[in-house]
């Protein structure tokens, strides 16, 4: 029946046949991080990047699109993770394959190229397939004749297969008002071997039924009405299709098998795993869950790393922190106890990276933050999960059944052990964990360390404030359909009524002094924080009277439309309703266009010097400082940073002027913009190009910016270092800033100056005799202590030389003498007993014994031997040593036993008397 394909080929005949058999044009799959939407933590359907084009406030040039969409439902009312793992379908990432009509065709075309497709091209049995369309169970919405019509008249369909449904699985809506419409299923029937209820008393398979015998394929969505309330629907003009069919499971469908992950697309880690654990088939068999997590989390953190988003505290990169340790605990219950999720994210970056290639461009970056964020979890898990344990074993010897959420929030602020984590372990003894506690403490926390941005809100909940408030707002008039009109380009001030003061997450009606307030204003010329420039500060104040005033210290935009501007009550008492003035900053906001600017100028010097690899991946455009950082595999040399730092300068000192374009994003790319990596691009995009008569600075930008290059003034380089492996960052400074830095500069070195007695030129010059001087006093000081020590030994030489059997012995120890130091002084001994003379002189360096010993040269003829003295002494030391008959050397590892080494000095000399007496 169906072809053998393999996973990536069917994503590739999914995208070619509506290419090639029905004229729509393929969009790359958006980021998991979705643009400008911050009431969704991560893309969880094919739809979000089109979300706006349903709701009307976005054009595309084309009106049917093909795509593959990376989506992660970790989060928020999609949550998959709790299925993740225990069975086989359910993961945190997943592909999703979708066909669009944007106003184009309908109904009858869409289906019919499912049919075909399905049928045809992957041969699927039409017998096999089911079809489900809407029926109104509340019956206020028309029952979809049209689409059932046209399952009705396929190719080989029995209509006996098409079947309608209510409204909880055949009517879709994007929200609770807005565009809806009915939707329209496929179904396989995989036959009763797939059943997994079989046998069970009083169970039927059935499409939409409780087993796993019918598999939902591909889910058709018609959207034709726009929802206005509850009980509200009016036609739409344009009508759009959305299809969504999750890859993995229509290719476990076309391959035959019962799980995703015996698919190719997840097979392949599966098996990395096994050749890591060494286990059997049998064992692995024991032990699927840890491998289909392990499998599911590490693709997941693979996808999320590459999209900029690497482990950490707060949203989402919370999750990948979370997923990436959930994975290594897992690993550890199958005794993979080193860092090993790089070794399975390869896999991934090796079976994904010809279709995403930002995993293959971001390779290192991946395999690096697996590594570390596994040593990171490692150094402090075990100590963290002794800990849950305990309080575990306490809960039951308590009869107790939940965790309190204080304490599984502690245990993730001192032992960065996640909630999930947590929550999985007590699961595994029947426990639970008070979740909405673990919230309130986090919150509590937040509050006391005043560290908002530590353990900030996992995104979304404030939203809602906001959307009642400008849904009432514009049902009044009062605020236009797309929301608050943002225009930071044209001025810095701005009038109109308040719309809406929010304190504590609560709309209110009016504020006093010291009040924490969000303002809604129908339009505001702030800048709110995007593209690494951050947001605009400045002042609301009443037109009229009363007067009063707000401090504007930051913006937000929860979402698309909302923009609140967040400040403080500095005098009298805001109301809404009021006609006010909001400006902002105009001095800090020039600092930010000059910084700004600085940075197209800066990117393209470090391209022109470094090479084309040098590329933007991440960037902070500040009032005091800017921040680029660049793909380099090494450091930039102290000539490099010189050339980089000249020609910014040399184009400042050009002052071209820039030109803002707004043009369809493939053209501006066509004429050699630069858009950035994991950025969303609507259609239209603003260009800015510097340089004349051909631009030298050509990027996709909505920053604010200066108007000639001249104006930045000047540009100086403060830093350059590393930030993640082969990625770069240089810190510099422009305009006031720069002009303070020199400032600052200046006047240190005018201390210098005054304090060396010369002019700031001859500063280097003076300061280098000075270390030269320095040096020689140094040197000057050693000699003299040695000469010191010498002459208090020549004294020491006068009173403690012994005579044993006519030879003259000394021995000694010399703290702190180096080697040289003792070979000087026993110099000094034979030059008062020239001959028949013995020293033996110690010292201690880093708790090491070392010896010098000198013998008299008539000795030597009778036998005696430095070297074989300096070996003698040593060994009982655990030493050894060696050197010519009048001079040697000898090193030990144990000073404790030096004084009983010196003391057997004797005992040698008289050992060598005894063969051949004097
Ligand atoms: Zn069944
Ligand atoms: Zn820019």
């Amino acid at each position: 029946m169906t072809r053998k394909l393999t996973g990536a080929q069917i994503r590739q005949e999914f995208i070619d046949f509506f290419i090639h058999q029905a004229g729509h044009t393929f969009v790359p799959s958006s980021s998991l991080v979705p643009g400008g939407d911050q009431t969704l933590l991560f893309t969880n359907a094919g739809m979000v990047q089109f979300k706006d084009v349903f709701l009307g406030t976005d054009k595309r040039l084309y009106t049917r699109a093909v795509n593959s969409q990376k989506c992660m439902r970790v989060a928020g009312k999609h949550n998959d993770l709790d299925d993740v793992g225990r069975d086989d379908t359910h993961h945190t990432f997943f592909e999703m394959l979708g066909n669009w009509s944007f106003g184009d065709y309908y109904k009858k075309e869409a289906i019919a190229w499912a049919w075909e497709l399905l049928t045809v091209v992957w041969g699927l049995p039409p017998q096999q397939l089911w079809a489900t369309c809407f029926r109104d169970d509340i019956g206020d919405v028309p029952q979809d004749d049209e689409a059932a019509e046209a399952w009705r008249v396929q190719p080989g369909m029995d209509p006996s297969h098409v079947l309608f449904f209510g409204r909880k699985d055949n009517f879709w809506e994007m929200a609770e008002t807005g565009p809806c419409g009915p939707c329209s299923e496929i179904h396989l029937d995989r036959g009763p071997k797939y059943c997994n209820r079989q046998g069970q008393p009083g169970h039927t398979c059935r499409v939409n039924g409780d087993c796993t015998r019918f598999l939902e394929l591909w889910n058709l969505v018609f959207i034709q009405y726009n929802r206005r309330s509850p009980t509200e629907l009016e036609p739409l003009l344009a009508k759009h299709v959305d299809t969504g069919m999750g890859l993995e499971r229509i290719v476990s469908a076309l391959q035959d098998v019962d799980s995703n992950y015996k698919t190719d697309l997840l097979s392949p880690m599966m098996d990395v795993i096994q050749r890591l654990t060494g286990h059997s088939d049998a064992e692995r068999l024991a032990n699927i869950t840890p491998y289909r997590v392990i499998t599911d989390h590490s693709r997941a953190a693979a996808f999320l790393i590459a999209d900029g988003v690497v482990p950490g505290n707060v949203g989402r990169n919370y999750v990948c922190r979370m997923i990436i340790r959930r994975a290594a605990r897992f690993g550890s219950k199958i005794g993979l106890n080193e860092p090993f999720l790089s070794a399975v994210a390869d896999e991934v970056i090796a079976h994904y990276g010809d279709f995403y290639p930002e995993l293959k461009r971001n390779r290192s970056i991946i395999l690096d933050n697996l590594k570390r964020e596994e040593i990171r979890f490692q150094r402090t898990v075990e100590g963290g999960v002794a800990k849950l344990e305990n309080l575990l074993n306490q809960l039951k010897s308590q009869g107790e059944r939940v965790l309190p959420g204080e304490e599984a929030f502690d245990l993730y602020a001192t032992y960065g052990l996640p909630l999930e984590i947590t929550r999985d372990i007590a699961r595994e003894q029947n426990l639970e964990v008070d979740e909405a506690g673990f919230r309130l403490a986090m919150d509590q926390h937040r509050l006391v360390s005043g560290a908002g941005e530590a353990f900030g809100p996992l995104g979304g909940e404030e939203v809602d404030v906001y959307r009642v408030v400008m849904e009432d707002m514009q049902k009044r008039g009062l605020l236009g359909p797309q929301g608050v009109v943002n225009d930071p380009y044209h001025s810095l001030e701005v009038e109109g009524p308040v719309l809406a003061l929010v304190k504590d997450g609560r709309s209110i009606s009016n504020a006093k002094p010291g009040d924490r307030v969000e303002i809604l204003l129908p339009e505001t010329c702030f800048y709110v924080e995007s593209g690494g420039q951050i947001s605009d500060t400045g002042t609301i104040t009443s037109a009229g009277k009363p007067e009063w005033e707000i401090q504007v210290v930051d913006m937000s935009k929860p979402a698309a439309g909302m923009v609140v501007h967040i400040g403080e009550v500095r005098s009298g008492q805001p109301k809404t309703g009021d006609q006010a003035i909001a400006r902002v900053d105009a001095q800090r906001r020039r600092d930010i266009m000059r910084n700004h600017t600085a940075t197209h100028l800066l990117h393209h010097e470090l391209r022109l010097i470094l090479g084309e690899h040098a590329r933007q991946a991440g960037s902070l455009v500040a009032p005091d400082r800017l921040r680029f950082d660049f793909t380099h595999p090494e450091a930039v040399t102290t000539e490099q940073l010189e050339r980089i730092e000249a020609g910014v300068n040399r184009n400042i000192q050009g002052n071209y002027r820039l030109n803002i374009a707004f043009k369809p994003l493939q053209q501006a790319i066509t004429e050699g913009a630069t858009a950035l990596f994991g950025e969303k691009y609507g259609e239209i995009v603003r260009n800015i190009t510097i340089g004349e008569p051909e631009p030298f600075s050509n990027e996709l930008c909505g920053g604010t910016h200066v108007d000639e290059t001249g104006d930045i003034g000047i540009f100086l380089i403060t830093s350059e270092g590393s930030v993640a492996a082969g990625i770069r960052r240089i810190e510099a400074v422009t305009g006031r800033g720069a002009y303070e830095l020199v400032q600052r500069r200046s006047r240190a070195l005018k201390q210098v100056a005054n304090l060396l007695v010369t002019a700031p030129e001859e500063t280097p010059a003076k300061t280098q005799a000075l270390l030269e001087e320095l040096d020689n006093a140094r040197k000057q000081i050693a000699d003299m202590r040695s000469r010191l020590a010498a002459s208090n030994f020549t004294l020491d030489l006068g009173n403690n030389v012994q005579n044993i059997s006519g030879v003259h012995m000394y021995t000694g120890t010399v703290a702190g003498a180096d080697a040289d130091t003792l070979r000087q002084m026993t110099d000094l001994f034979r030059q008062q007993y020239p001959t028949k003379g013995v020293i033996l002189l110690a010292s201690e360096s880093e708790g090491h014994p070392i010896f010098v010993t000198a013998i008299t040269q008539d000795l030597v003829g009778s036998g005696f031997h430095a070297g074989e003295l300096a070996k003698f002494v040593a060994q009982p030391l655990g030493g050894s040593g060696g050197g010519r008959p009048t001079l040697a050397q000898a090193g030990g590892k144990d000073a404790s036993k030096l004084e009983e080494a010196l003391a057997s000095v004797p005992d040698w000399i008289q050992s060598k008397l005894g063969k051949k007496p004097l």
